[in-house]
């Protein structure tokens, strides 16, 4: 069995059955988050960095003879402090970042949007981890399907759009994960209760308990055999990959969205 769960000290490997089967039985929509749950995020954006700066020492040459890449960094983490308000939107804080060393190196901030296309499309192009292209096509058969992300994967530039109803994004709704709205707004997006809604996702905190805290059945995707948190409540279920998703919602014969209201 590739799943395990967080209650396994309660029940027998029969009681943990039952325990997801009653869980999961209502489930008619599946949330999912995007980065290291569907692909590896981290090589990706250090990629992107790369190319990013590669087109700017090209186009805009004194901006690498002024700034070292590392000096980006710094620079992002100072743009956070000057606009919390926009703590949620990554698009924002890198463009915000590429028009200040523009104008410092004596550039117009015409640069902002060609170079923040550069870093966009590199960060688009991810390998989805083996088996997501197959489950994926089975979850869109049978549940209404929604990403729900804190970053800026573009579902289409991926060639993974046909497998979702919809995208959330903490730019559309406003605020991050693990804050309860943009879980709200997927749930009601999927035309389903709550309950009926099941969030999948790799990270403790944003995923895993914001999506408890609105009431959504949770599926922590561990792919490494992390710990869980102990300051956190576990998941209800915790899976090496999205495959494991199938079998708990098979073996609880979840409704899916032939029973959508
Ligand atoms: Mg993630």
């Amino acid at each position: 069995m590739s799943f395990l769960l967080g209650l396994w000290s309660l029940y027998d490997d029969n009681g943990v059955h039952c325990f997801l089967e009653t869980l999961l039985k209502n489930i008619r929509a599946i949330t999912l988050d995007l980065d290291d749950t569907l692909w590896e995020i981290a090589p990706v954006i250090h990629r992107a960095e790369k190319m990013l700066w590669q087109w700017l020492g090209e186009n805009y040459p004194r901006i690498p003879e002024r700034w070292e890449a590392q000096d980006v960094v710094a620079l992002r983490v100072s743009m956070f402090e000057e606009f919390p308000q926009k703590a949620h939107d990554f698009r924002f804080m890198r463009k915000k970042v590429l028009e200040q060393i523009a104008l410092e190196s004596g550039y117009s901030a015409d640069l902002v949007e060609p170079a923040f296309g550069v870093f966009d499309d590199a960060r688009n192009d991810v390998e989805l981890y083996p088996e997501v292209a197959e489950e994926l096509a089975w979850l869109a058969e049978r549940f209404v399907v929604i990403a729900i992300t804190n970053g800026n994967a573009n579902l289409h530039a991926i060639g993974i759009a046909n497998w979702f109803d919809d995208i959330i994004t903490s730019v559309s709704v406003g605020v991050a994960k693990p804050a309860r709205r943009i879980f709200d707004a997927a749930i009601s997006k999927a035309g389903v209760s709550s309950e009926e809604t099941l969030h999948v996702g790799d990270h403790a905190e944003s995923d895993i308990q914001g999506a408890r805290d609105a009431g959504m059945r949770t599926v922590w995707v561990n792919r490494n055999s992390a710990e869980w948190p102990g300051h956190l409540d576990a998941p209800d279920a915790t899976v090496e990959s999205i495959s494991g998703v199938r079998e708990l919602l098979q073996s609880a014969s979840a409704p899916g969205r032939g029973s959508v209201r």
